[in-house]
Order: structure tokens, then C-alpha cells, then sequence
């Protein structure tokens, strides 16, 4: 080992002990694998913006803790499966969790729960951004005119969607095999992979409490009003390209 690929373990090694999230690990958390100096099988993703960037539509203090606190410990608890399961790290993700009820029954719910959760935040991060797109691409309109008849009846869908999910989950804008857009919720951490007949998510929104009770309470739809504004289409866009390929 040169003295540069030295600098850099070390430096990776340094930021695999304070965590993706730049907070340091509560003492007695290390996993076997981070007490070896092994970087942990998942990491939480950075945000791609400041937490208070969403601002007046989605508050500082709800970012903070939906992506430090909640989404850290799907993280967490998934890489504690890992550990416990190694063949869990080797397979994408998608494959896994479009897999799930074939998976052992004692780690099914475990990682129906965490890895779903890793997956559904991880692109729930992506699909929001400060600026950008404001509105679909010519592409994803047209599909959503002939899906919806308009952008506003295809946001209606959703918000009927995300309103009629009884406790918690998510409301999706996402492709069908057919290559249709279709719109659909999941209950708790479920994917899109668990749902039959979907190819991929364009767009999704986590109507779990901890995404909007600090500020609205228990008004969903206010909520839901002001998550369409920070919609990233670009993401969209490109999500949709994906799906439809
Ligand atoms: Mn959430």
C-alpha cells in the first residue's frame, strides 16, 4: 500500500466511524463489522440538499429527523440483519425485496420493515429537491394526459391515494409492465417491487406521521398541498425513462 491509498483508508475509515450522516454512533450500536473496521453493508444516503432547503413547504426540524433519526434506523437495523443474513448484502436490492415472500420466514418481516425503508427513503430523497423542474417533461406529460387527462387529475390519483392509505405508507405515481402510468399506494415499508403488475416508481410520498406531524398535525392533505411543490420532475423524468425502457 502506497502512502496515498494509506490517506485514503484512513480517511474512508474516518467517515465510516461518524456515519453517512455525519453523526457519530451511539457507543454500543458498533456491529461486529464496524468493530472489525468493515464498512457497514448499507449506508444512509446524504439528502443531496440542506435540511432546511425545502423550506416553507417541508420544515427543517422534520428533515432532521425523518432522515437522521427514521431513515438511520431502517439503515440500522437492516445492516444488523446483514450481519446475521450476509447473503442479504449480495443480491440489488430490488431483486430482494421483489423476492420477499420467498425469503426465510424468520427475516421476511425484518426485511419487508428495514430494507423496505432503506429503499423507500433512499428515492423519496431524490424525488423532492429545492429547485429544478417545475413541472413533468414533455415525455412523462404526455403520458400522464393519456394516463390522468391532465398533471392535475394525475395529482388528484395521488392525493386519493396517499389520503385513503389507512395508518401509514406511501402514495406512488409509478410504471405498470405495460408501460402505463398508473397510480397506487403501499401500506408501511412495502415497495413498488411488491406490488404485481409494476415495473417501476416515478414519484412517491411517505404519508407516515413522522413526514408531517410536527408541522401539520394530523392534516394529510396539507401536507400532501405542500409536497407538490418541491417535487423533483427532473428526477421524475429520469425515473420514467427508466421504467419505460
Ligand atoms: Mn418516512
Amino acid at each position: 500500500m502506497n502512502r496515498r491509498d494509506a490517506v485514503k483508508m484512513t480517511a474512508s475509515g474516518a467517515l465510516a466511524a461518524l456515519g453517512a450522516s455525519g453523526v457519530i454512533p451511539r457507543s454500543g450500536s458498533g456491529s461486529a463489522a464496524a468493530q472489525a473496521g468493515a464498512a457497514p453493508a448499507f449506508a444512509l444516503p446524504p439528502l443531496g440538499y440542506a435540511f432546511e432547503a425545502l423550506e416553507p413547504h417541508i420544515d427543517t426540524l422534520t428533515m432532521r429527523i425523518h432522515h437522521g433519526t427514521h431513515h438511520a434506523a431502517y439503515v440500522r437495523n437492516l445492516n444488523a440483519l446483514v450481519e446475521k443474513h450476509p447473503q442479504l448484502a449480495k443480491a440489488p436490492m430490488e431483486k430482494t425485496l421483489a423476492a420477499i415472500t420467498s425469503l426465510p420466514a424468520e427475516i421476511r418481516d425484518g426485511v419487508r420493515n428495514n430494507m423496505g425503508g432503506h429503499w423507500n427513503h433512499s428515492l423519496f430523497w431524490t424525488v423532492m429537491t429545492p429547485g429544478g423542474a417545475k413541472a413533468p417533461s414533455s415525455k412523462l406529460k404526455d403520458a400522464i394526459d393519456a394516463a390522468f387527462g391532465s398533471v392535475a387529475g394525475m395529482q388528484d390519483a395521488v392525493n386519493k391515494a396517499a389520503l385513503g392509505r389507512f395508518g401509514s405508507g406511501w402514495a406512488w405515481l409509478g410504471v405498470r409492465r405495460d408501460r402505463k402510468l398508473a397510480v397506487f399506494s403501499t401500506p408501511y415499508q412495502d415497495t413498488p417491487h411488491m406490488v404485481s403488475g409494476v415495473r417501476g416508481a416515478v414519484i412517491g410520498v411517505d404519508v407516515w406521521e413522522h413526514a408531517y406531524y410536527l408541522k401539520h398535525q394530523a392534516a394529510r392533505g396539507a401536507y400532501l398541498t405542500a409536497w407538490w411543490n418541491v417535487v423533483n420532475w427532473d428526477k421524475a423524468a429520469e425515473n420514467f425513462a427508466r421504467a419505460t425502457s
